[in-house]
């Protein structure tokens, strides 16, 4: 633990310089108590309400293939489970959602996958497209893993506004202990490079409490946000899923998952922050504390129900019997009881240029 009046220090500047010496996060991360967690929720809280005042934005979650070529070591949808029933949503599947979402008001979808080599630059760039043109209105994420400058460049002409890349962990070893020798962080981190550098909207982010975490680890993943300055960060805590190596690890905390939000908030005080399935998933008032800690995205699912209880990165995953529409209403009366709304609109990013605004201030 550190001393209250160390750890108020620290956030302060934080909020007042947007960055930290890699050394304090780690002490604030290792020394914080349940009296700085608080402080710092409540700056974080204020700080979010100056950029986009009580507005929660929601995000229509397409979860269109369980195929992955990849086998990372926590996640259930790996190559070697052999025990998914793997599924692919058709073009017209997808669509189905977009129509489906648009009626319910959502004005961003996200199309997330395993990295399924089915889903080809051109057959992707094609659903990108037809989306592109029915809602011409609307925001496209992809939210599916890693792909050369030329792929991420055709999706862009085709459409595509943002991209979510979660780098995991800024920490090699860690990575390594994340990760098979197929993947590395050197090709994530350019990954990364190329998609902000490409135009998109980009997040990234890591999973709080993973294998091998410590909070020298998670001081390392703030200097990294803080040098690629993403316009999304998504962090959610790590849950074991039972057909992984890393079934029998124990998960992370709603309680640190939530002081990394509130960290993140004031690093970038512009972000937008989601606060997660996962989180709402390992605690029954997850999404709201971690709204209250800064956060100012939700995610609802799009995907067909019958293929939901088929996407399934960790065990216990929230909402796969709902449909989107009941779970929309659902969130809207959490939130609603938590002080803020649901907001209509694309909900882009906004540079610390354009706000705060006067309304706001
Ligand atoms: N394949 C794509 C997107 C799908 S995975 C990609 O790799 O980017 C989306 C995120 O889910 C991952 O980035 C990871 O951080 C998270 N995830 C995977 N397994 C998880 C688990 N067991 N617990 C919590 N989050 C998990």
């Amino acid at each position: 633990m550190i001393s209250d009046i160390m750890g108020v220090a620290l956030i302060d500047k934080l909020e007042r310089e947007c960055v930290l010496e890699q050394g304090e996060f780690a002490k604030l991360i290792r020394g914080r108590t349940p009296k700085l967690s608080d402080y710092l929720a409540k700056r974080a809280r204020t700080i979010r309400s100056q950029y986009y005042g009580n507005d929660v934005y929601i995000r229509g979650l397409i979860e269109f293939t369980n195929y992955c070529k990849n086998d990372c070591y926590y996640c259930g949808i790996r190559r070697s489970n052999k025990n998914v029933e793997r599924y692919r949503l058709s073009k017209e599947q997808i669509l189905d959602c977009c129509r489906m979402g648009y009626d319910l008001g959502f004005r961003t979808f996200v199309l997330q996958g395993g990295e399924d080599p089915a889903f080809t630059g051109e057959k992707m760039a094609d659903i990108i497209g037809a989306i592109r043109q029915s809602y011409p209105d609307c925001a496209i994420t992809l939210s599916f893993g890693e792909h050369s400058r030329e792929i991420y460049a055709l999706w862009k002409d085709a459409g595509a506004d943002r991209y979510l890349l979660r780098h995991e962990t800024a920490d090699a070893a860690h990575y390594r202990k994340l990760h098979p020798v197929s993947l590395s962080l050197e090709n994530r981190m350019k990954c990364l490079m190329d998609l902000k550098e490409l135009g998109y909207q980009t997040g990234t982010g890591f999973m709080v409490g993973s294998p091998g975490q410590t909070a020298e680890t998670l001081a390392k993943d703030m200097a990294f946000i803080h040098s690629l300055q993403p316009q999304m960060v998504g962090v959610g805590p790590f849950i074991p899923h039972h057909e992984t190596p890393y079934a029998k690890e124990q998960g992370g905390t709603a309680e640190l998952t939530t002081f990394m939000m509130g960290l993140i908030r004031l690093m970038l005080p512009n972000a937008l922050l989601p606060s997660t399935t996962a989180l709402g998933t390992i605690d029954p008032m997850g999404r709201e504390k971690g709204i209250l800690a800064g956060g100012n995205v939700v995610m609802p699912n799009l995907s067909p129900v019958d293929v939901r209880s088929k996407y399934l990165l960790y065990d216990n995953k929230i909402c796969t019997g709902d449909e989107a529409a009941e779970c929309l209403h659902c969130l809207k009366n959490r939130l609603e009881k938590i002080g803020c709304q649901v907001a209509v609109g694309r909900g882009d990013y906004r540079s610390a240029a354009a706000q705060p605004s006067e309304s706001s201030k």
